[in-house]
């Protein structure tokens, strides 16, 4: 089936076109700086060269339109009509406690989306808003919604509460949700195939760690912990990110530094994290480049990142009473064989042994062991697809669903 995968942030589209029989991507793209007086827009389609330009695009609608402008092109040739299109995967953050699962969007779903606004002010407003450009634009075929906590509803209880009065959690469901889960979810179903270790009984270790950062525990398949928490802002330091503090520093920062709580707000989501530490920037290329010239503030923050990571894979070892692999993902646990080796270094002791040669030489964008022969635990990258997980389930959801008779 052909599904149309979009992920919207507050001033971009992000698309996906896959074929979920053979799981290719088809075409893939983005339109940014929606609403700016130019917007980007770039297309990506399989074997062919990239294109780039640059156009006045005012809202979310009119960048859908600009991607099946170019997806219909004839010099194109990538798809006939709108109809060779089956259904639309939607990425939402946010499930809040309802969505454990993927599910056909409806009236009730969008209102459910919106309730949890809230919980996640950054990512499900632009959510919702290329859900309706896409079904504006897409009328006639089945929209899924596929939460990136969804994989997180089977943490149990001592995980996700807070210690804090529990009429909070009642009341207004402040707890820990986790996200990053069709990532977390897709490198740990990646390692069982791969290694044909059965589910049931494998305990997996999974750091995403790219602009945003998670770690999760997966015990029998099914995420037990997981380093972020309410909202994506907690756990691991990230690009721009906090991670955790000790809540009494918000009242000491909100005094001594006489903020508001808009500009606090800002202050955790934007200017912390990497960025916040470094002073010099987010991205962890340009970090080690200047931490290699001697700056010792980039090389402090690349420490601090670091050794976020031992502390999550000591812990969860502990929690989960061992484990049978380390998987590494996304952007910097992908790329960066120095992050991997100082993140997993002086571990033997829990029986993780890196192999030096094996991570140095990894290829890029292929599922690789870079443990030694003799650890305990499997180390290995797994390049993460997010996409093709929101385009499967789309499919099975759409196939599934009565509602349209073009699938
Ligand atoms: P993502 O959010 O998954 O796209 O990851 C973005 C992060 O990956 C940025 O901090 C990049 O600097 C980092 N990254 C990408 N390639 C490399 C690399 N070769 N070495 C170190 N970090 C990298």
């Amino acid at each position: 089936m052909l599904v149309l995968v979009i992920n919207c942030g507050s001033s971009s589209v992000k698309y996906n076109l896959i074929q979920t029989e053979d799981e290719k991507e088809v075409c893939s793209g983005m339109v940014e700086r929606i609403g700016a007086v130019t917007a980007i827009i770039k297309h990506h389609p399989a074997n062919s060269p990239k294109t780039k330009l640059t156009k006045f695009v005012a809202n979310h609608s009119d960048a859908l339109q600009e991607i099946l402008n170019y997806l219909l092109d004839e010099d194109n040739a990538i798809i006939k009509t709108p109809d060779d299109i089956k259904a639309v995967g939607h990425r939402v953050v946010h499930g809040g406690e309802m969505f454990k699962d993927s599910v056909l969007i409806d009236n009730i779903v969008k209102d459910a989306i919106e309730q949890a606004f809230d919980l996640a002010p950054l990512h499900n407003p632009p959510n919702l808003k290329g859900i309706e450009a896409a079904e504006e634009r897409l009328p006639n075929i089945p929209h899924v919604a596929v939460f990136d906590t969804a994989f997180h509803h089977s943490l149990p209880p001592h995980a996700y509460l807070y210690g804090i009065p529990n009429r909070l959690y009642r009341r207004h469901k402040i707890r820990r949700y986790g996200f990053h889960g069709t990532s977390h979810y897709y490198v740990s179903r990646q390692y069982y195939k791969l290694t044909d270790k059965p589910k049931a009984d494998t305990k997996v270790i999974s750091c995403h760690l790219g602009n945003g950062a998670s770690i999760t525990a997966i015990d029998g398949g099914d995420s037990v912990d997981t380093s972020m928490g309410f909202t994506p802002l907690s756990g691991m330091v990230m690009g721009t990110r906090s991670g955790d503090l000790d809540p009494s520093i918000l009242f000491y920062i909100i005094e001594k530094e006489e903020l508001q709580l808009n500009s606090l707000h800002s202050m955790l989501n934007r200017h912390s994290g990497l960025l916040g530490l470094s002073g010099y920037a987010s991205d962890m290329r340009d970090l080690i480049a200047e931490a290699n010239n001697g700056d010792r503030r980039c090389q402090q923050a690349i420490d601090v990142f670091c050794y976020n990571i031992k502390k999550y894979v000591g812990s969860y070892m502990a929690t989960m009473n061992g484990c049978d692999a380390i998987l590494f993902t996304a952007g910097i646990g992908e790329n960066s064989a120095y992050i991997r080796e100082k993140g997993l270094e002086n571990l033997e002791v829990m029986g993780i042994e890196l192999d030096k040669e094996r991570n140095e030489n990894a290829k890029r964008g292929e599922i690789t062991k870079i443990s030694t022969d003799s650890s305990a635990t499997d180390i290995y990258i797994v390049p993460t697809n997010e996409e093709l997980v929101i385009a499967i389930d789309a499919a099975k959801i759409a196939s599934a669903s009565n509602q349209s008779p073009w699938v």
